[in-house]
């Protein structure tokens, strides 16, 4: 392969050419010129950092990456956060409630926003503009990422970890089950009828038995990722049955029109064996047990790790094979992909007020935005577990090689770990399969994505409204979709119903505090 395949991903898929165009031109200069100019501090600084998580892990300075960064800086962290919690939430708030902040605390967007404008962490903005000129330049080449990061006051109370490229999932399907049945890979509704009907009628596995299960899922935001066919969103984000963006205005994708279509053909399918009949219940090991009993045919989900069963399963089903294909056509003739990776994320870090440093602290910050510092935090140490080959970062063949994930390995390190940073893509590309790669670049061929909703930062009182209605609408899509799909109502006869019950339980109270955030937030760059 296809050296010139995976150029032309990185190449299509980079959102942040501008930053690299401009730091690649110091890349030449050597490491010891280089230090000088990291220093975030004159003298030698310790500082704590509190920061718990994923549920598992904390923020430590015995990482390799943070002792090079430490020696880069002249700022050293220490952790202060018990590794002994397993619940990252309790441990922020128990550091919060017991008003002994560590000098930099690490947590996510909506709580860094809520404390922010109570006081306990510093807005960062006139530090960045001051003392960060590498996060600085970022956000002015991304405002919409600074917008979606900010809270309702328009300060900046954390900088985010920020992933790069945006495909994340796909479709997958038994190639080698449409071959022995003499069909094409769908192109439309109709066609994907078809196939999933023959999938389930025709014996594709030859075992003589009608076992086979057409479509299946292993989450839920897949479950009912078919309702794309009749231009149906899942969601409008990277979260499930997130708010979408509709020229502009902020609703639910599951109060539209389009879904209920969708959600009356879905019944149909459902009752018909096309979907699981254990969708909602197979739970996560729902992909690997159907593709590794030969019984599943067709899903939605990420490229790297749906691709690597057509090598586990290779010697144990023959001529396995379980391929990316494009989104077929929707009844309207569009074509798009509803799931994406999200750019800025709520996790990352902050200065609390209690740090006698905050000068010293932003520029160790800003330190993981240079060229040097982004490429420790995506693929660890030089020499170690990376090299420089045509002036790119590349893993070893230790690292690519070992039986342990790369992601698994790097963590253990401390790259890609939740620093606010900038992420490479790259750093995964350059692990996942010939199969997921093609079917990346299938994707970004297309240029289908649609573009996502980056959230809104609400005002206490915006909140207050979002809190009364919210939770108990959601609930109530969630149940009336799997109502309709298992077919205990009818889709069409109990619409209105639906409709009238979700305007009494508050749904355009939250739509007018949705749509004034976002003109809020996002207003000037529409
Ligand atoms: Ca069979």
């Amino acid at each position: 392969m296809n050296a010139q395949m995976r150029r032309n991903i990185v190449q299509t898929s980079r959102i942040f050419i501008s930053l690299i165009a401009l730091t690649s031109a110091c890349q030449a200069t050597t490491a010891l010129a280089q230090e000088a100019n990291y220093r975030a501090s004159a003298d030698p600084l310790e500082l704590t950092v509190h920061y718990h998580f994923r549920d598992q892990y904390v923020y430590t300075q015995d990482w390799p990456v943070e002792q090079k960064a430490a020696e880069l800086t002249n700022v050293r962290v220490r952790n202060v956060a018990s590794s002994a919690s397993t619940n990252s939430k309790d441990a922020f708030n128990l550091m919060i409630t017991s008003g002994d902040l560590a000098d930099i605390v690490g947590g996510l967007k909506d709580d860094f926003n809520r404390y922010g404008r109570e006081g306990a962490f510093l807005p960062l903005d006139d530090l960045i503009a001051e003392h960060a000129p590498h996060i600085k330049a970022f956000f002015e080449a991304h405002p919409a990422f600074h917008n979606a990061a900010a809270g309702a006051d328009g300060k900046l109370y954390y900088i985010p970890y920020i992933q790069d490229g945006t495909l994340s999932e796909g479709w997958f399907v038994r190639q080698d089950w449409l071959e022995k049945l003499g069909l094409e890979t769908p192109e439309t509704p109709e066609e994907v009828y078809a196939v999933l009907k023959a999938f389930r009628e025709q014996d594709p596995n030859g075992n003589g038995q009608k076992d086979e299960v057409p479509y299946f899922s292993r989450n839920l935001g897949n479950t009912l990722r078919l309702m794309n066919l009749w231009d149906a969103r899942v969601s409008g984000s990277a979260t499930y049955g997130d708010f979408a963006v509709y020229d502009g205005e902020l609703r639910h994708p599951w109060a539209e029109q389009n879904y209920k279509t969708a959600m009356s053909n879905l019944a149909q399918w459902y009752k018909e064996g096309l979907i699981d009949p254990e969708i909602f219940t197979r739970g996560p090991r729902a992909r690997e047990y159907l593709l590794g009993n030969n019984l599943g045919g067709m899903t939605h989900d990420w490229f790297p790790s749906t691709s690597t069963y057509n090598v586990s399963l290779a010697d144990t089903i023959e001529g396995f094979s379980f391929r990316p294909m494009l989104p077929p056509k929707t009844i309207s003739g569009d074509r798009f992909e509803d799931a994406r990776r999200q750019i800025v994320t709520a996790e990352g870090w902050g200065i609390s007020v209690a740090n006698e440093h905050p000068v010293e602290t932003i520029k160790y910050f800003d330190f993981w935005f240079t060229e040097l510092g982004r490429q420790m935090a995506n693929f660890g140490v030089e020499g170690d577990t990376y090299t420089i080959v045509d002036g790119k970062p590349t893993f070893t063949e230790a690292v690519l090689t070992d039986s342990q994930p790369v992601n698994a390995q790097l963590w253990e390190i401390g790259a890609q770990v939740p620093r606010g940073y900038v992420m490479d893509y790259d750093y995964e590309l350059q692990w996942s399969n010939e199969i997921a790669l093609a079917g990346m670049q299938l994707y970004e061929a297309c240029d289908c994505l649609k573009p996502d909703f980056m959230g809104v930062a609400l005002t206490d009182n915006e909140k207050a409204v979002y809190d009364r209605y919210w939770p108990s609408i959601l609930t109530y899509m969630q149940e009336m979709q799997q109502t309709w799909l298992l077919g205990a109502q009818d889709v069409d006869s109990t619409w209105d119903a639906y409709q009238s019950r979700l305007e009494q339980m508050g749904y355009g109270e939250v739509l007018d505090v949705m749509q004034t955030a976002y003109q809020r937030q996002y207003g000037a760059d529409q």
